[in-house]
């Protein structure tokens, strides 16, 4: 049994109420560690280094910063293995993928972020006989708040800009998944990273995430999870008018016209349906096809989709590991149920299975329906698993309308060689984000969220610097 432990003002220490909550690993339902429990008195003391450290890193200089960021962004890239094992067991994700994209991607973001900071610049405004300009200061203590689908990944997206720009942070990962995030902590005290700069505070989204909303020392919030828990955010301190950044869920779609690339399509179809066990925000969970193709497309993704191999996420042959919890699964698997009671049917998946030495994991074969009406539930609520549908369409105009038809807005991925198609469609799909021809092709400085229930604000780049400081204008008449 692993004891995590929190990294308040410098050290690792239990929580203040020694209590703890068990941490699992989905491949084989065991507990492997346990987390501390923490509530309000660990947040209290979290803030008072937060605080206490905050003059002393925003005047620290830009050079200084950088330097200890890289740092810690090495030091994440020489530990990749050792990450990767970590993170895949903490979350069921195969390993491969957490050594080929998650924890390189983490250290990417401390990497990217150390030097934007030393790019970054605020405007100045020249009015007749006076000028005008901008200083960006540190807010001062700001919150962070992570989901559990790829941890490390996005726990460093929001901490990595927030330290750049000269916050103090208290970070908290999700409970389900904090094994990286305690590892980070010991990376953060080797790399030299001064007392009370980065506090991560273990525990439950209801207490200790709750209590940062509602501390009013945490002058900003920068939040990704589900739109139902950024709603619970908002509404807490919106009134006290903090700064908000939240990123949440998705449906989002997948158009696919007869004049696109089919095979770099199809191949990229498969990805973008079921990596990380469809369990990432940008995954599109509602194919439509144009008709003339699709009798064909239903073929050959089913016949690809049925070859992906689900099992041991350690295992190097594995495509598809564990769905993260028993909590998580329960959900997909009641929404492959309400498909069928909906109408629809299944074509590939739907089938919960247990590989060899595996008997007590969480897996969910990936699944493919077709037959939904693309306003039922199953097509318009989020369903965050390996679960895709497919529908035909005729027109832009038809896919346009069933596309922007659910109250999310986060991605979505055209496939055409119509240069003129893919420029009015991305310009009326309801989303932050769209690529054409491609799928989660990311430049970290492109502005990074969603519009409607999937989000407020922008990360990414300068974006995510201009959310974690404060703009000053100072007006000098000569
Ligand atoms: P979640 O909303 O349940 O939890 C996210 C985090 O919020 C966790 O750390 C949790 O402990 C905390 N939390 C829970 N209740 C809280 C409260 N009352 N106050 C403050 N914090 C609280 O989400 P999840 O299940 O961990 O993650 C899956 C969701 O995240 C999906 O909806 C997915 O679409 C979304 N997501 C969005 C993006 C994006 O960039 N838009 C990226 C990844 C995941």
């Amino acid at each position: 049994m692993i004891p995590l432990e929190n990294y308040i003002n410098g050290a690792l220490s239990p929580a203040v109420n020694k209590t703890y909550i068990d941490v699992y690993n989905p491949a084989d339902g065991s507990v492997f560690a346990q987390a501390p429990n923490s509530d309000k008195e660990d947040i209290a003391l979290a803030y008072q280094a937060a605080q206490a450290a905050f003059p002393g890193w925003s005047s620290t200089s830009i050079q200084m910063r950088s330097r200890i960021l890289i740092k810690i962004a090495d030091a994440i890239a020489d530990d990749l293995d050792a990450l990767a094992v970590a993170e895949s067991m903490d979350n069921g994700k195969p390993l491969s993928l957490a050594k080929r994209v998650d924890i390189p991607r983490a250290s990417d973001n401390f990497r990217f972020f150390a030097q934007a900071i030393t790019q970054f610049s605020s405007e100045s405004h020249e009015m007749t006989r006076a000028i005008n300009y901008t200083l960006r200061q540190a807010i001062g203590v700001v919150g962070c708040i992570s989901p559990w689908n790829l941890p490390l990944y996005l726990f460093s997206w929001k901490i990595a800009p927030a330290l750049a720009a000269g916050n103090t942070v208290i970070a908290k990962p999700s409970e389900v998944t904090p094994y990286t995030a305690y590892l980070l902590s010991k990376i953060c005290i080797a790399a030299g990273l001064p007392k009370g700069v980065l506090n991560i505070v273990h525990g439950e989204g209801a207490q200790v995430g709750a209590e940062m909303t509602k501390h009013p020392g945490i002058k900003a919030i920068s939040f990704t999870g589900s739109t139902r828990v950024g709603g619970e955010i908002a509404k807490v301190a919106a009134p006290m008018f903090k700064k908000l950044s939240l990123e949440m869920g998705g449906k989002n779609p997948n158009i696919i016209f007869a004049d696109c690339d089919y095979d770099q399509m199809l191949k990229t179809t498969l990805r973008s349906s079921f990596s990380n066990q469809g369990q990432i925000c940008l995954c599109g969970s509602r194919i439509f096809i144009e008709r003339s193709i699709y009798d064909k497309f239903k073929q050959d993704f089913v016949s690809a989709t049925k070859q992906l191999v689900v099992g041991d996420p350690s295992d190097d042959k594995t495509d598809i590991g564990a769905i993260v919890s028993k909590l998580h699964f329960d959900k997909i698997h009641s929404y492959i149920q309400l498909a069928q009671e909906e109408g629809g049917t299944i074509l590939a998946g739907g089938k919960v299975i247990q590989p060899k030495g595996k008997e007590n994991g969480w897996y969910i074969t990936p699944t493919i329906i077709e037959g939904l009406a693309a306003d039922c539930r199953t097509n318009t609520e989020e369903i965050f698993g390996p679960v895709v549908s497919i529908m035909p369409f005729d027109t832009e105009e038809e896919v346009l309308q069933y596309a922007n038809s659910t109250d999310y807005g986060l991605s979505c991925t055209l496939w055409t060689s119509d240069l003129t198609r893919a420029h009015t469609l991305s310009k009326a799909i309801h989303a932050g984000i769209v690529w054409v021809n491609t799928w989660l092709h990311r430049d970290l400085r492109t502005p990074f969220g969603g519009v409607k229930n999937s989000g407020v604000g922008r990360e990414g780049g300068l974006d995510a610097l201009r959310f974690f400081t404060e703009a000053k204008n100072i007006c000098i008449k000569y």
